[in-house]
Parts: structure tokens; sequence; C-alpha cells
């Protein structure tokens, strides 16, 4: 019998089988079965930690269904970490799941060479990367800009006085795809007075590696982030993914013991230094990314933002997963396609002429259902509502 004892059991023994976690749990809603939930999941790894259950195919099946979206954290009230209980059974499990293998190493080569691992892809984009989208391996991505966002040091300086200083995270999704949001962000702190600098030696989170329990790689990013970052005289630390932001701030603590405390949304530094502009009228579904609701805890400030805007928000007041979850769109693909299904229903439903979010993942998911509408970054409404006027726009909407 497989024998495990762990940090994470005394915490998680406390469970007194209540099922709020099961609320909000994205797989549980899709399959309704107890171990597709998060309670269900949590008792499996009770019996892990404890040496009650042994690996095997199917304990794999169920923790790895899970989309790490954090809602059952949210929803407990006992406050029971099961985010960190998922990536530690994942990280027990790994050797016995050889489904993994392929995904683990290949994740593993593209961290540690991400550069080389961009020019592979461009190289691709117009033949094998079709090919393995239609074939379902991988999910289709957008085509690749010329050049990342992110080179060598970068301080992007003010014209005018400095109000102050702020360091991007860019972030893998945003420096190898969507560079042009990370422009934008720059050009709107700029608008705002603020000195933007993008430091060397940034490199991913680390939340794709414990994604797949490889906790000591997730470390060893986790070590080199927090010391380029921790080093700068910055008042705050914005990413362009609620994914990244959240590993940095709550993340960092439990791996490293130390986390990146100015690491935060966007919406949460812009909202008190955007006035009301009412330039955009026009219809908005908000899709609430999982890790900034639940992750971070920010829901009314994108709102807020997008309501100065002029824009109405439209469609049900609570958020729902919509699928992608990093890696999970590879390793649970018929999950994530009934998850994007159910979301794409809600928003076509909605009336909405655009769909505004805050996370590339989730626009990557979405747009592959919406192709009616725009789907953009909360950065592209900011900067088009709020910092192109009387200057040309960029007719988003
Ligand atoms: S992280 Fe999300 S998908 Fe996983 S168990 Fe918790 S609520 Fe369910
Ligand atoms: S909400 Fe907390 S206490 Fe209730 S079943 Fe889930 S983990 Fe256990």
């Amino acid at each position: 019998m497989h024998s495990m004892k762990s940090a994470y059991s005394s915490d998680i023994n406390k469970c007194v089988r209540c099922g709020s976690c099961k609320a909000l749990c994205p797989t549980y809603a899709e399959d309704p079965v107890e171990m597709r939930g998060a309670r269900g999941r949590l008792t499996l790894l009770q019996g892990l930690f404890d040496g009650r259950t042994s690996p095997s195919k199917l304990l794999n099946q169920h923790i790895n269904s899970c989309i790490l979206c954090g809602a059952c954290n949210r929803s407990c009230p006992l406050g029971i970490d099961l985010m960190e209980a998922l990536y530690h059974g994942r990280s027990v499990l790994k050797k016995s799941n050889r489904m993994g293998a392929v995904l683990r190493a290949l994740t593993k080569l593209s961290i540690a060479w991400p550069d080389m691992a961009y020019k592979a892809a461009r190289m691709a984009q117009k033949s094998v990367l079709p090919a393995l989208a239609r074939m379902g391996v991988m999910p289709a991505i957008p085509e690749l800009p010329e050049s990342p966002l992110r080179a060598a040091d970068q301080v992007f300086k003010t014209q005018r006085k400095k109000r102050g200083r702020v360091a991007i995270f860019t972030g893998c999704s945003v420096n190898y795809i969507y560079p042009h949001f990370g422009e934008s962000l720059i050009h709107v702190l700029h608008r705002l007075d603020y000195e933007v600098i993008l430091p060397k030696g940034e490199t991913c989170c680390g939340s794709p590696l414990r994604s797949l329990g490889l906790e000591d790689e997730a470390v060893e990013q986790a070590k080199r982030n927090h010391g380029v970052f921790s080093r700068l005289k910055v008042e705050a630390i914005l990413s362009l993914c609620p994914t990244c932001t959240m590993t940095l701030k709550h993340e960092y603590p439990k791996m490293i013991g130390k986390g990146l405390d100015r690491a935060m949304d966007i919406s949460t530094f812009f909202i008190d230094k955007l006035d009301h502009t009412d330039m955009i009228q026009k219809k908005a579904f908000f899709h609430n990314p999982c890790h900034l609701q639940f992750g971070l805890g920010v829901s009314k400030e994108p709102k807020e933002i997008i309501k100065r805007a002029g824009v109405e928000l439209v469609g049900p007041e609570q958020s729902a997963c919509c699928g992608f979850g990093g890696l999970f769109c590879m390793s649970n693909k018929q999950l994530s396609a009934d998850l994007l299904e159910s979301r794409g229903e809600t928003i076509a439903s909605s009336g909405a002429d655009t769909v505004i979010t805050s996370c590339p993942g989730c626009i990557m998911q979405l747009s592959r259902t919406v192709t009616d509408r725009p789907v953009i970054h909360l950065i592209e409404l900011i900067e088009d509502a709020f910092y192109f006027r009387g200057e040309e726009q960029k007719l988003l909407f």
C-alpha cells in the first residue's frame, strides 16, 4: 500500500463534507458524479495522503479532470486550501500518470527554452500546428507575432513628469502570442505618466508546471521570478494574465515562503485612475476569468471600468468557466469542449455586441466558439475608451 504523509493532510482532514465546494465546481456541473467534483476529489486525496488509496489510472483521471479554477477554495466555509491539496496530489501521482508523460516533457522543454519553442512554433504555424489542431491534439492558436514583447531589460520612460513606476510581468501568452495586449498596457500606463519596466530574467510563472505535478520545476521558476521582481522599486507588478498574478501573489508564499505582494490585476490598479468617458455605447458580456474571480477575488473593478466606458453589461451576474484551464484543454479535451459549448450558448443568448475578458487564455478559448462578435481583453477596452480621445480609434467594437 502506498503511504504518504503530507502537510496538507491536517488541513483537508478538517473537512466536514458539507459540499459547499461543489456548488460552483465546473467539472461537477458538467458531469454530476461525486468524484468529478471538489468534495469527491478531496476525499480521494485524503485516502492517497493517508496511504489508504494507491495511485491508479482511475484516481489519476479523477484528480486530473479538475480544471484548477479555484472555485472550491472560495466556497469552503472552513477555508480549506483544496487547490494546494490538488497540486500536491498531482505531484504524488505523476509517476503513475503515464498518459501525462508527453505533456510533461513538452512543457518542461518549452519552459526551459521558451525562445526556441516560440521559433519552432512560428516555423510550424502554417503546417504542423493547424494539422495538430484539426486532429484535436492541441487548441488552435492565433497567428504568432513576428517578435515577442519582451527583449532585454526594457524601461519605457515617460515624456512628462513621472507619476510613478510600474513593472509588467508579461507572462508567456502575452509575450509570445498576444504582445499587442502588452503594448496597449504600456501605452495606457504612459498616458497616466507611469514609467514602465519589463525586467530581464522573467520566466514562466510556474503555474503550468504545478498543474502537471512538476512541483520542483515550478519552485525553480518561482525563485527566479522572485529574485528578479522583488528587487525592483515599483509601486505595482501588473500582468494581463490573472493566473500569473495569482501565482506570483498567492502561490509563491506557499511554494517558496515569500510572494510578490505588489502583484495585482490591472483593474485593481486602474480603478481609481480612470474617469467616466461614456465613449462606447455598446452592450458587452463580461467573462470573468476563474483565476481573477476566485484566485484574486476580483469581480467589481473590471465591471465598474467597463461601465465607466459607457458600455452596458448584459448576461448573468455570476460568471462560469470557459473550459480553457491552460493545459487542461489538451489533457481533458471533451470536458473542455463541453464547458466551452455551454459558455458559448450563454454568450449567444445574451444579446451582447462584444465579449470582454481579462485573460489571454480565455480569449483563445472563447474565440473558438464566439466568431460573430469581437472577444477582447479589458486592456484593449481601456485603451480605446479612455486614451484615444481625439486620436484614431482601434475600432474594436
Ligand atoms: S479547482 Fe475547480 S474544477 Fe477543481 S475541484 Fe475545485 S472547483 Fe472543481
Ligand atoms: S466546502 Fe470545505 S468542508 Fe465542505 S465539503 Fe468542501 S472542503 Fe469539505
